[in-house]
């Protein structure tokens, strides 16, 4: 061996090359390495065996060992490219990488070997790789960047020592020896900042997707393989392959397009609320949108707001209350969810959320558009006018049809409520709602007894109704509220006494009526996240629980009726209900999943499931009654809570549930956006898809 320090290092650098380029499998990254090590096999060869430049071994492995180089910088061109770049200027840089590539390869192969035409062909590239590194590590901070940024620094070191001609000893280990060995510490600290240290080719995928992601602002990410689950029933524990948190509607759309390239669904969650699963795909990578939650603009002329679509009602309106201070005319809200606060816009959207309005339609009302990063990564304006398709579909739509990134909400003028507060019996509350509505309250709703073993049990309620008032009505400092301490004695009695839990609650509401509210800060409540843990702990379970809300619709004649026929089966079958309440909804004729298919009376049941395979199957069985029984009475079912529904329940209130399932693929054809919600009803329909 003619020198035998150079040819053995180039060879370990081609292991550890080969072993890199194996782990790896993004195609540029697996050519990177792949080419570097072919290079060091050849070279070291060269160096071992063929150093006379007239044998014929020489002039193939050399030009190899040169080619392989350049293989080597054109690959580091596209990885830049991708890191710095959208992916059609990265490809456009690409394609000019390999244009290039060819042209050094005729003049390699034909015209000369001498290896400062790699080192001009090689050089650039490098540097360019670096510069895209160290603007990706400004803009996301990221110490796995800073990593890769020392590493390719640290080549440049190497190639000073190679021309300084630097050795460790002048025979035995040259300075070409020493190139090697800093090499494969700068390689080597490359492939550990794109998480080469996890050491499977999946977990190296996915850190390969980070530094792309990174100078979008997509910082936020957990390990491979994360169980998530939903935040209020906990039912839907499910391991996505991994949770990423845009920051801008740019992040997102270079996140979907990542997505594409990748071949990984992506799933959509704000604020977890949702009970079916539509927010988690089992192996998908899952998009939280809580680090997009910025206020866009104010349009106070027209009482218009653009919010990001991850941003949760208390901030929302806390914006709004602030930017207001000293306006002669303000705007809020006009409807969000009760019984929770920590939901996101963009839930609320998906899910075609409603709230307690007595004349309100679904949350699709209040949309005035929003911005959707389809499933190519096109941001896309959907209102009534622009995309109304797509506008109909993604409103209700639980997240399949894209990345809802921006919303622009109807506001109501912002004033002042009164509440007035009641004791009634069923058979009144219809007309009761109509005397309110017609005396000009806005809000209400009707939260009923549950303890079947009373007889008020889902017959007695207390009636809660908001009626505008003079701006210069005074709300009152120290007006009574409800505290999370008293929220939790109200919801363990809900638990342990359902009959003295009713008559605390009647008596709390009782003694705040005639209190005054605004309009849109009325509609918020207190409610604790995982606060059934504790009360496992109280009640001294032996199983762990949590509540299961289902919400059927009946129409508004025969609410009493269907109400008639759930006491029934809830008493014969001990039916564990905690709370419920009922509202009023007016119809949606807008969105393709309208659920509000006529102005219906909404009845809210929250039971008490256990996480056993019984608690469960009985839970099933149970919210499968009550949809019955709303069908029963020409009724429906709210699909976010669960999907528990049996296919002939799903097409007798959901007719055109195949046909939404179509749309969906129609808009997104590689099913980009997923969720086990998806699978469940894609599996149920497949014969119709
Ligand atoms: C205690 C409680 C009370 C509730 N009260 C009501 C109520 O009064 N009225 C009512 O209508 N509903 C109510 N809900 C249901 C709630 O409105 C929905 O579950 C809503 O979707 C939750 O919003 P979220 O931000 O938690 O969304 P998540 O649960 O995180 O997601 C719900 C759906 O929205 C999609 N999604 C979220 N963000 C985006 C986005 N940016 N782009 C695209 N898709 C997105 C998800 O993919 C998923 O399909 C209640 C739920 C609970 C647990």
């Amino acid at each position: 061996m003619t020198e035998p320090d150079v040819a053995l290092t180039d060879y370990a650098l081609a292991i550890e090359c080969a072993l890199f380029a194996y782990l790896v499998r993004r195609r540029e990254h697996a050519l990177f390495f792949g080419s570097a090590a072919v290079a060091s096999l050849a070279g070291g060869t060269v160096h071992g065996f063929f150093l006379d430049a007239h044998t014929l071994g020489n002039a193939i492995l050399w030009r190899i060992t040169l080619i392989a180089i350049g293989v080597t910088a054109a690959s580091a061109w596209a990885i830049g490219a991708t890191v710095l770049f959208p992916a059609p200027t990265a490809r456009r840089i690409s394609i000019a990488a390999a244009s290039a590539l060819a042209a050094y390869c005729v003049v390699t192969v034909f015209i000369t070997q001498d290896f400062r035409a790699a080192v001009v062909f090689y050089l650039p590239a490098v540097v360019f790789l670096l510069v895209a590194l160290s603007v990706a590590y400004a803009r996301a901070r990221q110490r796995a960047i800073l990593v890769a940024v020392a590493g390719l620094g640290l080549m440049f070191v190497a190639a000073a020592v190679q021309q300084a001609r630097i050795a460790l000893h002048p025979r035995y280990f040259n300075h070409n020896a020493l190139y090697h060995l800093i090499q494969a510490v700068a390689l080597c600290s490359s492939f550990l900042a794109c998480g080469g240290s996890m050491l499977t080719r999946r977990e190296f995928l996915e850190a390969g997707t980070a530094i792309a992601l990174a100078p979008y602002g997509c910082g936020e990410r957990s390990a491979p393989g994360v169980v998530v689950n939903d935040i209020h029933s906990q039912l839907n524990a499910t391991r996505v392959y991994r949770v990423v948190q845009p920051a801008s509607a740019d992040a997102v759309v270079q996140l979907v397009r990542s997505a594409r390239q990748e071949g990984r669904p992506l799933s959509i969650a704000g604020g977890r609320h949702a009970m079916g699963g539509q927010q988690f795909g089992s192996d998908t990578t899952l998009v939280d949108m809580a680090s997009m939650r910025r206020v866009l603009g104010l349009d106070a002329a027209r009482g218009l707001i653009d919010v990001e679509a991850g941003i949760e009602w208390p901030e929302l309106m806390r914006h709004l209350v602030d930017a207001q201070q000293g306006a002669a005319r303000a705007w809020g809200i006009r409807q969000k969810q009760t019984g929770a606060d920590r939901l996101s816009i963009g839930g609320a959207l998906a899910a075609n959320a409603h709230g307690r309005g007595l004349k309100f339609k679904p949350f699709i009302g209040d949309v005035e558009s929003f911005v959707l990063v389809d499933a190519d990564g096109i941001p896309r304006t959907c209102s009534r006018e622009e995309n109304a398709e797509l506008f109909r579909l993604a409103i209700g739509g639980y997240g399949l049809f894209g990345v809802i990134t921006s919303v622009r909400l109807r506001l109501a003028p912002r004033v002042k409520v009164q509440r007035q507060v009641q004791i009634l019996e069923i058979e009144d509350l219809m007309p009761a709602f109509e005397q309110r509505i017609a005396a000009g309250f806005t809000y209400g709703d009707f939260q009923y007894h549950t303890d079947p073993d009373s007889p008020d049990f889902l017959r007695k309620g207390v009636f809660s109704c908001y009626r505008p008032v003079s701006p210069s009505t005074p709300i009152r400092e120290g007006q009574k509220e409800l505290s999370a301490d008293d929220w939790n004695e109200l919801i363990y009695l809900a638990h342990a006494d359902r009959t003295r839990a009713f008559q605390a609650y009647s008596r709390y509401y009782l003694s705040t009526s005639g209190q005054v509210y605004w309009s849109d800060t009325h509609q918020l409540g207190p409610y604790l996240d995982d606060y059934h843990r504790a009360l496992d702990r109280r009640l001294g379970a032996s199983e762990p629980a949590t509540e299961l809300i289902t919400e059927i619709y009946a129409p508004r004649d025969a609410l009493a009726r269907f109400l008639t026929d759930v006491r029934e089966q809830f008493r014969a079958q001990r039916t564990a209900l905690i709370y419920g309440t009922i509202r009023l909804i007016e119809r949606d004729d807008e969105s393709f999943l309208a659920w509000a298919k006529q102005p219906y009376a909404c009845v809210i049941f929250n039971l008490h499931v256990v996480h056993s395979p019984a608690g469960l199957e009985r839970a099933a069985a149970e919210f499968r009654q009550l949809i019955d029984a709303g069908i029963r009475y020409g009724g429906s079912y709210y699909l976010t809570y669960h999907r528990f529904a049996t296919r002939q329940q799903v097409e007798a209130c959901y007719p055109q549930f195949p046909e939404f399932l179509r749309a969906k693929r129609r808009y997104d054809p590689q099913e980009r956006f997923q969720s086990d919600w998806y699978r469940h009803y894609k599996q149920m329909f497949g014969d119709l898809l």
